[in-house]
């Protein structure tokens, strides 16, 4: 018989069925006859509720061995419940404790931590409240993910984790190596990496977006969901030094279908959420950012205002208020300039286009202005940059010529150069940052508090 989770046991209406329910203790109350006990297996965000008759011999001293954190099967007559606060109830009849916990050095107590403690406690945390929901808004939000390409008929292919093509340069990147630190092989007072394990020079992926073109170039729409390492310094509450990112890259489309895929994409893996996993959105909307779900609401709802960077600066610089970076015509934007256009200008959800091409990589379509290139940002209310994105370059000639421009060595795009000499396509694509993707679905301020095991600047634990 399938094990009952909790979920599926508080599904069912009460009718006096027998079954068996596993699970971890979150709090309990003992009384002169019964006692209560909370118990959570994760499933949802909801405890079952065990009732503990004390005139039952083999209960009559079970109560305070049951305290928080015990992993305990149940078995028992689930039945309506008279408290009111919850449909059902287990009535005990036999109670296994698997595994205690003992109440004197648990680090989780009734008491709410903060978030940086359970940090430290990472491997504790996925049991409190905040963790269960976020894990399950994360699970949810990557099956809609792929969901959502998948009914459209995208590919789901997996680009290389490691890399030997430094053409990337979307970030510092993190090197691998087979060769000893403490003796590296050197030839004419360099790095010999002929004898390292690929014979060469190799890295993690900062993107996957390279070799994502390869196959739109061949297959039409695809897209990829991996993880991503940028050896990031910067200590900021949304900024890993791994993360999982999701890069659909479409042949025939430019950068107006982008924007389109772009917007239907966040409307659909945020509805799709909203719909299933409505108790821990609840929580966040209740605990975490009040008003969160109302936003969330409305954006699916919404259409988002598409603007050119030129605009945008231009709304920056009239703005009533001062900014800690100076705005100007070809800065970078930075997240305070980013939050001001979502949050108090167009109060949603932006996508702005046709950046300065010397902030933007070589790879963007330039435009006839020779000034700006065809790139496209989705801006969103409290992160700022969630979706990163352009039309590329299809020209052969002006790709050849921004590389050399910008000092780069020809021979290292080979293969890149290649798919623009024969059958070039107009091709587009976006990169979505999966991790600030959940921290504006659930509103956590932390971009450590999404991710099972953070992985940042000085920090690897677990
Ligand atoms: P930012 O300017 O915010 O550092 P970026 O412009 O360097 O981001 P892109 O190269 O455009 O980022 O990457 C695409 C998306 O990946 C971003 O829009 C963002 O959602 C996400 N992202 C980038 N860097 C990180 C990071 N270090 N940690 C988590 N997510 C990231
Ligand atoms: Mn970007």
């Amino acid at each position: 018989m399938k094990k009952q989770s909790i979920a599926d046991i508080l599904q069912l209406k009460g009718e006096k069925q027998e079954l068996t329910a596993y699970g971890w203790v979150r709090t309990s109350r003992d009384s002169k006859a019964f006692g209560f006990v909370e118990m959570n297996d994760g499933s949802v965000m909801s405890n079952l509720q065990v009732f503990v008759d004390k005139e039952v011999s083999a209960f009559k001293d079970i109560m305070p061995k049951l305290t928080t954190g015990t992993s305990l099967r149940v078995r028992g007559v689930l039945v309506e419940s008279p408290g009111g606060k919850q449909n059902v109830e287990l009535k005990a009849s036999e109670i296994e404790i698997l595994g205690s916990a003992p109440a004197e050095d648990y680090p989780l107590q009734k008491k709410r931590h903060s978030l940086e403690f359970l940090r430290e406690i990472a491997h504790l945390r996925p049991r409190t409240n905040t963790f269960g929901a976020v894990t399950r808004v994360r699970n949810a939000l990557s099956f809609a993910v792929h969901r959502f390409f998948q009914e459209q008929g995208f590919l789901y292919i997996n680009t290389p984790i490691i890399t030997g093509s430094d053409c990337e340069g979307a970030g510092e990147m993190f090197q691998v190596t087979t060769l000893p630190l403490d003796n590296v092989p050197k030839s004419d007072g360099k790095v010999d990496y002929s004898q390292d394990f690929f014979g060469k020079q190799t890295s993690l992926t900062v993107s996957g977006q390279l070799n994502g073109e390869i196959f739109a170039c061949a297959l039409g729409n695809i897209y990829t969901f991996g993880p991503t390492f940028r050896a990031e310094h910067s200590n900021t509450s949304r900024h890993l030094a791994e993360f999982w990112m999701i890069e659909p890259e479409m042949a025939f489309c430019d950068i107006n279908g982008n924007m389109d895929t772009a917007e239907a994409f966040l409307k659909y893996i945020i509805n799709y959420t909203l719909k299933h996993c409505a108790e821990d959105m609840d929580f966040f909307n209740k605990w975490v950012d009040k008003g969160r779900v109302d936003m969330l609401e409305k954006i699916v709802n919404s259409t988002f205002t598409r603007t050119s960077y030129t605009e945008a600066i231009s709304i920056l610089e009239k703005a009533p208020r001062d900014f800690e970076y100076p705005v100007k015509w070809g800065i970078d934007l930075q997240s305070e300039h980013e939050k001001y256009l979502t949050e108090e200008v167009f109060n949603g959800p932006v996508i702005l286009s046709d950046y300065p091409r010397d902030i933007k990589a070589f790879y963007m379509k330039q435009n006839d202005d020779h000034k700006t290139v065809r790139a496209m940002d989705v801006l969103v209310p409290r992160i700022g940059e969630i979706i990163g994105g352009s039309e590329r370059e299809n020209d052969l000639h002006k790709l050849k010529a921004r590389i050399k421009e910008l000092g780069l060595r020809e021979e290292d795009y080979w293969w890149y150069l290649e798919l623009r000499k024969y059958g070039s396509v107009p091709h587009s694509g976006f990169g979505l940052g999966f991790e600030r993707m959940v921290q504006f679905v659930t509103g956590m301020q932390n971009i450590r508090d999404v991710i099972p095991f953070p992985r940042a600047y000085q920090s690897a634990d677990f």
